[in-house]
């Protein structure tokens, strides 16, 4: 078949933790898949590189674990310093009853994880497109999603499907050329990302530290390296004129934290920039196309969410995608994906509301104080919190109003 006539059951663009594991789903399920990629991997992405335990779950199912774990730093926890000075120390290993795929997180290279996915996508029968940039969607009279024109280095070229899965990221272009993006007003951040050697005192646990001008964490990762993540308030990107580098070295030695930490540290990749990120569609789907991953909605970098949401996104989806494929008419087919739509509120919707709470906490430093206070005196809590990041303990555990009333430390 040459490609200007090439046809699948689904097209998923973009090839990120969401795209490979919508892939890997779908064709599990019995579907004939395309996956394309304007990259060609390894491909780097501004990244903290945390996996959360329960991320572990789905990696294994994958048969990724193994290779990744090979080649990835563990974590044991996070330590969060407050803009006053008072720490929330939690671990993944905790009295609370709850216990993760694994007890640890994982530090790893984007380049790696995302390589190793998309590997294991191909391996389930995938076709994998690499430097095959969508541009346009192909929509029929009714409106419904029929395939997307790639373009290539050597030329365009179009695949026709019976759905596209939009797992593009933050800036979706199936997101955006079916009307459904919607970015948030807040908040509304910017990141600079790189990795340093010989950053002193980087232990097993990943750090976070809060200023009134922005956090940034550190966690070690794959090679012996550490990862740098700053995210700052966009309002005070400004700086960011005089260079990405610049900038970051300037905010970090004007901590007096962090600053003597990397006197003998040496940066080892380019500082990346991202940003503004929170954004959420205004529906995951459309006639003939699903959203996954960072393309669905994103929030905020601090609770390290991401790469699960996507995996388990893209888990979620596969069921849903083979009844809308298999539809034998219109109607049906809006069922399944409105039912897609409710399945991710179910799976997502208590993750989301933790995730605001603390992003509002994150942005005003005398609620993060309070809450630092009152966490630093009651470790069980901080497990309970860090358990839901790490996405094994249900959020709905700390909506409790019990559990809200303690952490105001009434
Ligand atoms: C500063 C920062 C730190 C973060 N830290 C963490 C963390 O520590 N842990 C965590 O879990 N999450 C973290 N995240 C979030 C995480 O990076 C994302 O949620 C995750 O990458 C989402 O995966 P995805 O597959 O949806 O998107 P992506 O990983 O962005 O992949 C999208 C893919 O689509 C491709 N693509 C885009 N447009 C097109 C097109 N038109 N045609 C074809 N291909 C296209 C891209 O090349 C890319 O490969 C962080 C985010 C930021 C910004």
């Amino acid at each position: 078949m040459s490609r200007d006539d090439m046809r699948v059951q689904v097209l998923v663009v973009g090839g990120g933790p969401a795209g490979s594991s919508a892939a890997w789903h779908c064709a599990q399920a019995g579907l004939d898949v395309c996956v394309a990629d304007r990259a060609r991997f390894p491909r780097a992405k501004p990244c903290a590189e945390y996996v959360s335990p329960e991320g572990s779950r789905i990696l294994h199912a994958m048969g990724a674990l193994e290779a990744l774990e090979a080649r990835a730093a563990q974590l044991s926890g996070m330590v969060v310093h407050a803009p006053s000075g008072d720490r929330i120390h939690g671990e993944f290993v905790a009295r609370h009853g709850f216990r993760g795929f694994r007890d640890r997180g994982l530090g790893v290279r984007r380049e790696i994880l995302d390589t190793v996915l998309l590997d294991r996508a191909r391996h389930a029968g995938v076709r994998v497109h690499e430097q095959a940039k969508v541009e346009s969607l192909l929509t029929g009279t009714d409106g419904r999603v029929h395939g997307a024109v790639l373009r290539t280095p050597d030329g365009a070229y179009t695949v026709r499907a019976d759905l596209v899965i939009g797992a593009d990221g933050l800036r979706s272009v199936v997101s955006r050329r079916l009307d459904l993006a919607r970015a948030a007003r807040v908040p509304r951040r910017v990141a600079l990302v790189t990795h340093y050697r010989d950053v002193e005192g980087v232990g097993a646990l990943g750090e976070m530290h809060v200023t009134r001008n922005g956090y940034v964490g550190l966690a070690r990762v794959s090679d012996g390296l550490v990862n740098v993540a700053l995210v700052v308030p966009k309002s005070r990107a400004g700086g960011m004129r005089e260079g990405t580098e610049a900038f970051l070295e300037r905010w970090l030695h004007a901590h007096p934290q962090l600053g003597p930490r990397f006197a003998n540290a040496t940066r080892v990749t380019p500082v990346r920039a991202t940003g503004p990120f929170a954004s959420r569609a205004k529906r995951p789907w459309h006639p003939g196309a699903m959203l996954t991953g960072d393309a669905a909605d994103f929030f905020d970098p601090f609770t390290g969410e991401g790469i699960y949401a996507a995996l388990r996104g893209g888990e979620l989806l596969a069921e849903f995608a083979q009844a809308a494929v298999g539809a034998p008419s219109l109607e049906r087919h809006v069922q399944a994906l409105r039912a897609y739509e409710g399945e991710r509120k179910t799976v997502f919707g208590g993750k989301w509301r933790v995730e605001q709470l603390i992003g509002l906490a994150v942005g005003w430093a005398p609620l993060l104080n309070h809450a630092a206070r009152v966490l630093s005196r009651d470790r069980d809590l901080a497990d309970l919190l860090i358990g839901v990041t790490g996405d094994f303990v249900p959020a709905s555990v700390v909506l409790r109003p019990r559990t809200l009333l303690r952490l105001l430390g009434a």
